[in-house]
């Protein structure tokens, strides 16, 4: 099942995407993103750790 990238919108294979649980830290509490694993690695790895 391809997902979309929530970064560049690209549609990748399901095993080429991450999913990530963020934390608003908020009211709004958690949501969903599914990211490629390119933008993952550029950009959100240092964010989530
Ligand atoms: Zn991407």
């Amino acid at each position: 099942m391809p997902e979309e990238c929530d970064v560049c919108g690209e549609t990748v294979p399901f095993s080429a995407t991450v999913h990530l649980i963020v934390n608003t830290q908020s009211d709004a509490g958690t949501f969903d993103r599914y990211v490629c694993r390119s933008c993952y690695d550029a950009e959100l790895e240092p964010v989530v750790g």
